[in-house]
């Protein structure tokens, strides 16, 4: 039994370590998974239950469970790094415990209590901490990126909540998300399709609203685009955000904006963190409504000097250009995008423990 009260069933065929390091030498991004995951059930009789660490391997899966037909499901990303003296860290994993909590709300599944939340990660990370991957050096963002997610698993064809629940954490492997680091990203502009609206399911973290956004990231990719930027639903005019990450954007005088949460955005860990390391950077942080000609007019006259977008798996990383329908969005001068770099190195120094974690935000997990 783990301090965080999870029952360990360790796997009997655990990964070779030469085969493990060669792994960890190219990861990739959700290619690879650890040798075990956290799981802890929900019965709506019982409450939750069962905590456990089991070895990772193929769920069994009722045809009929809710979760494959209506969808009831949320999900988390948070990142474990290695430190400098070999110690495992995560980073504000109250947020998302928070954060999940939410989701469940929205989507009427069971609440996890972020003690549970948070001592599954360390359950996780007790036997899988090999699994972390070193940086090489300063500049290498390798990390065990930590899937937590929850599904309604009762079998049951009728619409209403699954009195069953199973949550689980998966553990895979990361490299930087996009292979060219800050190299600006080309972004498209979904002029049809909309990821959220009033009401709806925005500003939780579910598969659904992935689901309903693959269609424009098809569109996307025909367009050499590797992410979608989604304006709002009712007027068409209001930038929400990416399909996965939140966007910023820097101006001449000193402002960062950043589009004010509403119901259709999700509140970004990343997002918050940066609104409050805003202030020490001598920036001036901004959360109001960001329209899609205050971004064209700005970008022709220069006082938006740079864009980024931001979420835990990409960290930041700058877009060059908003492709759309009537032509492309570009920055008048492209001046090498010197605050989202600097708030990146800032993040990831925090992260990896290569600065002073003067607000706590670090967690160790092993
Ligand atoms: C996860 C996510 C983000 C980024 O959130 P972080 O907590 O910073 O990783 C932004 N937008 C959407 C839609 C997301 O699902």
């Amino acid at each position: 039994m783990t301090p965080s009260g999870f029952d360990v069933r360790p796997t009997a065929h655990p990964t070779a370590p030469q085969i493990r390091d060669t792994i960890l030498e190219s990861p990739g991004f959700g290619q690879y998974f650890s040798d075990h995951m956290a799981h802890v059930r929900w019965t709506e009789s019982a409450g939750w239950h069962g905590k456990e660490v089991r070895p990772y391997g193929p769920l069994t899966l009722d045809p009929a469970a809710a979760v494959l037909h209506y969808a009831q499901e949320i999900f988390e990303g948070i990142k474990a790094y290695r430190h400098a003296d070999g110690s495992v860290w995560t980073f504000r994993p109250e947020k998302n415990a928070e954060r999940f909590r939410r989701s469940a709300r929205r989507l009427a599944l069971p609440e996890l209590d972020d003690e549970t939340f948070i001592g599954s990660l360390k359950a996780l990370l007790e036997q899988d901490s090999d699994w972390v991957p070193t940086p090489a050096h300063e500049g290498e963002e390798s990390s065990l990126y930590l899937r937590p997610f929850m599904i309604a698993s009762e079998s049951f064809l009728g619409v209403r909540p699954s009195k069953e629940v199973d949550y689980y954490v998966i553990a895979s492997p990361a490299a930087a998300y996009f292979k060219g680091g800050v190299a600006p990203v080309s972004i498209w502009l979904s002029s049809h399709y909309k990821r959220a609206a009033p009401g709806g399911t925005g500003f939780a973290k579910c598969g659904g609203n992935y689901a309903a956004s693959l269609a424009a990231q098809k569109e996307a990719a025909s367009h050499d685009c590797s992410q979608v930027a989604f304006l709002d639903a009712i007027e068409n005019k209001w930038i929400e955000e990416l399909g996965g990450m939140n966007l910023f954007f820097v101006y001449k005088d000193g402002r960062i904006v950043t589009p004010r949460l509403t119901d259709t955005i999700l509140e970004g860990v990343t997002r918050g963190s940066i609104l409050e390391m805003a202030a020490e950077e001598g920036l001036t942080p901004e959360e109001r409504a960001i329209s899609i000609d205050e971004w064209r007019e700005g970008a022709a006259s220069g006082e938006i000097t740079e864009v980024f977008a931001c979420g835990t798996a990409a960290v930041i990383t700058p877009v060059g250009e908003l492709v759309t329908e009537d032509g492309s969005i570009r920055l008048a001068g492209d001046n090498g995008n010197p605050i989202a770099k600097r708030l990146r190195s800032q993040l990831l120094d925090l992260q990896y423990g290569r600065r002073e974690d003067t607000r706590g935000w670090m967690t160790r997990l092993a």
